[in-house]
């Protein structure tokens, strides 16, 4: 035997598994099919959000959170519906989970340095209803640091248990079997892949330049999801949310290949859950991509205005930043715009300034170089979008800017095959939603969710823009 334990993936969920097993003296070999380049995987490029309950960061901005009300917050956006059977372990996960984000989760983060931004953001606002889907307060923690903040102590660890002989990295090893002996896996086989320069995040060879083979008493799987991989999305796509669009971008590398899912199934492992897929509905493409059809999301504020491909202002709950798998399963299922795979954002310049955050690591330079006067800077007290928001709407090819609506409806029709939109029959909602503007109430849903953001102390100061009309020449372009 190599190791106590073996654990297959050296992301983010394989690095703190080791560290539990490293620091009670077990012994770990960590396999992973990149190399050092990617220690970490994913977490590397997220935005390092977490989901806290009852923290102090909350309680400083006014938020009375408590475990009774995320629990059925948690219960509502799960749908648990398979209670007699898979879903019985997933419950008793899930009011775990709830109770340690309410509890040990944020001093246990602390204990490794990991600190939190003083602004609490408020992510999957819900379906409008008590009783559904969403956040009914701001939980949405993001660490100093980003990803690489989050990573950073867990990192530290493996390369100082892998200096005390603890733990040996076995990088550029692809696991494509578990061994099974007597009923219990005991082992992985797989190929060495040939060595490869590159870059953090850019596709890697899969030149094969041998066989290995690993043996311990315990195996450990923590291999990640599957979203790099199109077919296997289009394969396990449930079909309450209609077909898969023709064409998707990627929110992760391309070694989140899922192969290791079916690999575990043929040795014997229980799958489930594989029909619950998340997709972010805000997607654009990257104009300076780093994997393949690297896509970058929106974490939109609540103002700006939701199209459909054929120019109409989309219903209730599908507002920005809401509840994205009903807005996906509406522009999925609903008949006339099925076959299209966008929608549109129409908005301000003021809205673009202070409602857009673009997620990931790499769009956020002041908060992953926990540069705190960059952040109020840009982030509070400044003037315009940050610079990476700047970026993308000066060169993302989603992006049309216009000084008036008829150029911007003209710009927004030479992107697609054959023109679909007309200025006038936008212009008529538009001029519907900004009359809604004139009073401190209306009848608009999404109007009296622009104001109740702006009742929460973190929106006002950075997220929400001040109530305006999307036609004033004074918000333009
Ligand atoms: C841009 C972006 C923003 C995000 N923002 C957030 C956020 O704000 N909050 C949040 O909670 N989450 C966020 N996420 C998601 C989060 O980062 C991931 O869910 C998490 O990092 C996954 O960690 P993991 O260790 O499970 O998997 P991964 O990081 O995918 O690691 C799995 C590892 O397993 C390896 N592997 C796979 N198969 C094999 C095999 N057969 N043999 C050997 N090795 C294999 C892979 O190479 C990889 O290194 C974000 C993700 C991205 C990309």
């Amino acid at each position: 035997m190599q190791a106590d334990v073996i654990v297959v993936g050296a992301g983010l969920a394989g690095l703190v598994t080791a560290h539990e097993l490293t620091s009670r003296g077990r012994k770990v070999a960590l396999v992973d099919q990149e190399g050092p380049a990617n220690l970490g995987g994913q977490a590397y490029w997220s935005f390092g959000g977490l989901f806290l309950v009852g923290s102090p960061e909350q309680r400083r901005m006014r938020v009375r959170d408590s475990s009774e009300l995320a629990w059925s917050d948690w219960q509502a956006s799960a749908a648990f519906d398979r209670l007699d059977d898979e879903d019985a372990w997933a419950m008793q996960w899930a009011r775990a989970y709830v109770e340690f984000a309410a509890g040990e989760k944020r001093s246990w983060l602390t204990s490794h340095g990991i600190g939190f931004l003083p602004t609490v953001g408020w992510a999957e606002r819900g379906s409008l209803r008590a009783g559904g889907h969403g956040n009914s307060v701001p939980r949405f923690h993001v660490a100093w640091g980003t990803g690489p903040g989050v990573l950073e102590p867990f990192v530290r660890y493996a390369q100082q248990a892998a200096a005390a002989g603890l733990l040996t990295f076995h990088h550029r090893h692809r696991v494509d079997e578990l061994v099974v002996d007597g009923g219990a896996v005991c082992g992985v086989r797989g190929q060495r892949l040939a060595e490869d320069d590159a870059p953090r995040g850019v596709a890697t060879s899969r030149e094969e330049t041998g066989p290995f083979e690993l043996t311990a008493q315990a195996v450990i799987l923590t291999t990640g999801g599957i979203g790099a991989d199109h077919d296997l999305v289009r394969r396990h796509w449930p079909a309450r949310l209609g077909s898969p669009p023709s064409r998707m971008v990627t929110g992760v590398p391309a070694h989140v290949d899922g192969r290791m899912l079916d690999i575990s199934a043929r040795a014997g492992a229980r799958l489930v859950n594989r029909d619950r897929m998340w997709h972010y509905t805000e997607g654009l493409r990257n104009f300076d991509p780093i994997w393949p059809a690297h896509g970058i999301r929106i974490l939109p504020g609540p103002s700006s205005m939701w199209f459909d491909a054929l120019g109409r202002w989309l219903p209730d709950p599908c507002l920005p930043g809401y509840d994205t798998l009903a807005t996906l399963r509406y522009l999925r299922t609903t008949p006339d715009i099925a076959a299209y795979d966008h929608s549109w954002f129409i908005l301000t310049q003021k809205i673009i300034e202070k409602e857009f955050a673009l997620s990931g690591s790499e769009q956020n330079p002041d908060i992953t170089g926990k540069n705190r006067a960059a952040f109020l800077r840009t982030r509070l007290l400044g003037k315009g979008a940050p610079a990476p928001v700047e970026a993308f709407k000066r060169h993302g090819a989603d992006f049309v800017v216009a000084g008036t609506l008829d150029e911007l409806i003209d710009g927004m029709n030479q992107l697609t095959d054959r023109p679909l939109l007309d200025a006038d029959r936008v212009r008529q909602q538009i001029e519907a939603r900004d009359l809604q503007i004139t009073n401190p109430y209306s009848k608009d849903s999404q109007v009296q969710g622009i104001r109740n953001a702006r009742r929460y102390l973190g929106d006002r100061l950075g997220r929400t823009a001040v109530p305006h009309r999307i036609l004033d020449p004074a918000a333009a372009p």
